[in-house]
This record gives C-alpha cells, structure tokens and sequence, in this order.
C-alpha cells in the first residue's frame, strides 16, 4: 500500500467518526509525507489545523493508522502549505453534492410545519471546538437514545453561540432515525403566547392535551419564561407528564437555571435534574475555523488575512461572523470579484467599529433592568435587596465601562447618590468579575445585548 492508499483509507474511518463540517475544516489538504521507523509524518496545510490535529484527533489518528499498518508507532505533524489543485479526494459520493452556485447560505431550507423545525440545521454542519463540545457531546447523545440517556438535558450559553442550531439538530436527527416519534420544537415566547391565548379562548384543555401526545419537546431560550407565572404553572404540569413518560425534554437559555430570575423554585430544580451543559466562546483557531467551513458551504474564497481579520475582530458571535460573510458574498455577486482587506474592513465597519458609540444610559438601564427581570425605576430605588443591589452595581459599572463616565456624574445619575457609592459599586463588580464566573457571564451576556442589537422585548 502507497502512503496515498494509507492515508486514503485513514481518512475513510475518520469519516465515521466526526461530523462532516470538522472533517473538510480539520482534515483537508491532509497526507502521509513519510513512513520511517514506525514514526509517520503528516503534513497539514497551516498550523491550526496542525494544532488541532495534534491535540484533538492523534488518538484517533494513530488507533486507524496502526489498526492499517501494525508498523506505525508515532505520528508527527508538520506544515505544508498545499498547491492550489491538491485537496482531498473524497470517495465518498455523497460529499460531492453539487452546491448551487447562486445559494447564499440555507435560506431556501423551509421550516417543517409540523416539528416547526428547519432542517438547515444538522450535526453535519456544525462545528466542534473546545468550547461546545460537552454541549455537543450531550446533544448527540440524547439524539441516539432519546429519552433515556440524559432528560431533561438543558444547554446554556451566550447569544449567536450555537444553541438553536444544536437543540433543532437533535430534533432533525431524532426525525431521521425514529420517524415515529411526535418532535416538537418552540421557542419559548410562542410558547408563553400559545398558551395565553389558549386561555382566554377557552382553549387550554386542548392545548394541553395536544402538547401531551409529544415525544420530544425542544424548548428554546426558557430565560423567557421568567416572570410568567401562568405559563410557568402550565409547563410544570407538561413537563412532569412528559418526563413521567420517559419523553425527551431538551431546553435552552442564555445562563443556567439558578441564574433565571423569577423562575419558580420548582422548576428551576426540574431543569437541573437531568444534564446541563453549557456552550462559552470559541478561541481564536475554532472561529478561524468555523469561518473556513462556512466560506466552503457559501462557495467564497477569501484570504487567510480577511478570515484572520473577521476572527480577530468577531470574538463573541457566531451569528455576526456569518453576517460578515454574507457581506463580502453580495460584495462579489455584485462587483464579480473577491474583496480584498480594505474592501473587506470597508464593508465590515459597522459590524466592527468601536461599540461605544452605539450605547448610551438608557440603553445600560433597559438591557440590565429586562436581563435581571427589574423594572427599570427599581434600580432607582433605594433597597438593600440582593435582587436588586447587584443589577444596580453592575449598571454603574458598565456606565463607567462602557460610556467612561465619572464616579460624581454615575452617583448623579443614580438619584443623586455620592461618588463614593458609585466608586464602591465599580470596585465591588470588579472584585468579583476576577474569581465569580457567574457574574462574568452575566456582565458577558449583558454586554452582547447591549451591542448585538438583542431586540428587547
Ligand atoms: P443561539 O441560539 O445560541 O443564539 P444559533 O444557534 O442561532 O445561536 O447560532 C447562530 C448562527 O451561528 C447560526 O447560523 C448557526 O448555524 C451558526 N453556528 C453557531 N454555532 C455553530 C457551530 N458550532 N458550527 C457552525 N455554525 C454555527
Ligand atoms: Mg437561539
């Protein structure tokens, strides 16, 4: 066997055993360079593939390789930067689907009236870093055995970050393979309005027993239930007859259940019964590389520099990244040619440029006010309540972060308080951000809907 046919059929197992999106990402431009002494050499067209190869898939690399050639004892990976016509040659037919050239994305995927769910999203296109991969792990898991292996199973983390995709494509997979079950996916305010309009139509006994025949529930964004008692009421009572059933619950928020505010105590420990994990940003490398895949899947070609710079300067979003390849796209279908960088910086600046421009205290007020489910006078107030001292001092906070205003102008602000109130809520969040994870995913998420146009209820 040649090092080609080797590696050839190396890369036809590792097929099976990652998702396609992570497979063209990681494994592209791939091959054997030499075999010598049991110690193999393979070269990877740039260095966070070769990182990654390294650190995430030599296990699973060297078990095939070895199980092919029981000569093989180590692997080294070093980089070599492909020539234009080489890639990989995959067998597979299946993965030579022709992609119309005109197609922007998955815009033309229709949502399926009765699971509500889009099939754009799958595993197949989603991609796996350090950052989800519990969450994807657990994800899989529960689409193989639904509802035995981990109910409910509730994934948080922050906004654009991958959680719809991962709770629908549960629900696309469960589709393909267990075509009896009853799947539905909703995202939590229809959830809550179904459910109010049922009642005031006399509805609710049908609702009721309509949403009992479900076999898997997919609740997105259950942050949203925050405050709704009624609703809350009704969805315990769903939740405890589906999980009696053995049914699937798979849910969703932007933080874990003890950070939801009103959330009634009972269900709160319903939601931490089963697995949860959460979703954080991915690093540098991961976004490169979510950036590749998706410029295959949109058929653009841009510079290492351009994607460098998109994954530079878009750290929190996953969403935004694809909102910034869809603008270098209509940029070529327009003009015909690729952007270059000060095209690309041109186009990309408003997505970009310095958020402080675009907040302001009414903005700081509203977001942190609706993300604690306060009303915004209550942050005025003079109480000493948890509830509300900690909102207030991070709002005085991120005026100073975020708008650089003075302690005596922020004490101002808050009804005339001193500067000294002020200055000891700042150094207070400040203490805290540099041990309590919580509240620097608090202040994370708070600051993405300050600047991620998170529409406010
Ligand atoms: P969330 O529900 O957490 O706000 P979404 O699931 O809507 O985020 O993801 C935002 C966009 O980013 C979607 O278009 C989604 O397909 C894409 N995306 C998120 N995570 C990944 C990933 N790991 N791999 C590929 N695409 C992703
Ligand atoms: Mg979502």
């Amino acid at each position: 066997m040649t090092n080609e046919e080797l590696w050839q059929a190396v890369l036809a197992q590792i097929q099976f055993n990652v998702s396609k999106a992570n497979f063209a990402t990681w494994f592209k431009n791939t091959k054997i360079v030499s075999k010598n002494n049991g110690e193999t050499l393979i070269s990877t067209p740039n260095s966070f593939s070769k990182e990654w190869l390294s650190n995430k898939y030599n296990n699973l690399i060297l078990k095939i390789l070895h199980s092919l050639d029981e000569t093989v004892k180590t692997i080294n990976y070093i980089i070599q930067t492909p020539l234009p016509e080489e890639g990989i040659k995959i067998k597979n037919k299946k993965e030579k689907k022709e992609i119309n050239p005109n197609q922007m994305g998955f815009e033309e995927f229709e949502i399926n009236q009765k699971t509500n769910l889009n099939p754009r999203y799958t595993f197949d296109n989603f991609i796996v870093g350090s950052f989800n991969e519990l969450a994807h792990a657990a994800s899989w898991a529960v689409s193989q055995n639904p509802g035995s292996t981990y109910n409910p199973l509730f994934i948080y983390g922050g906004v654009g970050l991958g959680k719809t995709h991962l709770l629908q494509a549960v629900g696309n997979l469960i589709v393909e393979n267990f075509s009896e079950k009853k799947i539905k996916y909703s995202p939590t305010a229809h959830f809550v309005s179904d459910i109010i309009r049922s009642i005031q139509n006399h509805e609710i006994e049908n609702l009721k027993m309509e949403l009992q025949q479900i076999d898997i529930l997919i609740m997105d964004d259950v942050q949203f239930l925050a405050g709704k008692e009624k609703t809350q009421e009704e969805f315990f009572h769903l939740f405890n007859t589906l999980y009696e059933m053995n049914k699937q619950i798979i849910l969703s928020s932007d933080r874990p259940p003890k950070a939801i505010p009103a959330l009634e105590e009972r269900l709160r420990s319903r939601f931490e019964g089963g697995m949860i994990a959460d979703i954080g940003f991915p690093d540098f490398e991961t976004r490169l590389a979510i950036l590749k895949a998706k410029c295959e899947v949109k058929q653009i070609d841009l510079s290492s520099e351009i994607l460098e710079y998109i994954a530079l300067n878009l750290e929190q979003n996953i969403r935004e990244m694809e909102g910034a390849l869809n603008r270098l796209l209509i940029f070529k279908k327009i003009n015909n040619k690729t952007p270059d960088l000060e095209i690309t910086k041109k186009l990309l600046y408003n997505l970009i440029s310095s958020p402080s421009l675009s907040t302001n205290f009414k903005k700081i007020l509203q977001t942190v006010a609706q993300f604690f489910n306060l009303k915004e006078k209550e942050l005025f107030t003079s109480t000493r309540k948890k509830e509300i001292v900690r909102p207030r001092q991070i709002a005085m906070y991120l005026l100073r972060t975020e708008l650089k205003e003075s302690y005596p102008s922020i004490g101002r602000k808050f009804n005339g308080k001193d500067h000294t109130t002020a200055m000891y809520s700042c150094e207070k969040i400040e203490k805290g951000l540099e041990k309590d994870n919580n509240l620097q995913r608090e202040i994370n998420l708070i600051r993405q809907r300050l600047y991620s146009g998170f529409s406010l209820e």
